[in-house]
């Protein structure tokens, strides 16, 4: 169920644009606005969770299912050297849009942007 204040569920549901990399009918996948690296992108839950506390695990075994699938069609897009997964929880741990997501940051060297 989306969340009428969630900037995720409004990209869900196409309510605000987004470049998407991926969607099915649990998941969807979109580069991040802000590019920490070139090629960074987010994977989130159709369903809205605020993170991953409150996450059931049909739902992360549902997403977490889908992420070797994007990490690989981020790797043939952009040919990284490397690539970071990262999870946010709660605003103490950098977590700054409460609708679960995990960052995928393809790597490309020391000086790529992200440390
Ligand atoms: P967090 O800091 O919560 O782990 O990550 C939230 C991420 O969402 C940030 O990297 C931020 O750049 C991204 N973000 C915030 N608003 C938007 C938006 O409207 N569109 C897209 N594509 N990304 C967004
Ligand atoms: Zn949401």
């Amino acid at each position: 169920m989306s969340h009428e204040d969630c900037i995720f569920c409004k990209i869900i549901n196409q309510e605000i644009p987004s470049a998407k990399v991926y969607e099915d009918e649990h998941v969807y996948a979109f580069l991040d606005i802000s590019q920490v690296t070139k090629g960074h992108t987010l994977i989130i839950p159709k369903v809205h969770v605020k993170n991953i506390y409150e996450t059931p695990s049909d739902v992360a075994a549902a997403l977490f299912e889908k992420v070797p699938k994007v990490a690989n069609a981020i790797k043939s897009a952009y040919e990284p050297i490397g690539m970071n997964l990262l999870n946010n929880n709660e605003k103490p741990a950098d977590q700054s849009v409460f609708h679960l997501h995990i960052h995928l940051l393809p790597r490309y060297g020391k000086n790529d942007g992200f440390s």
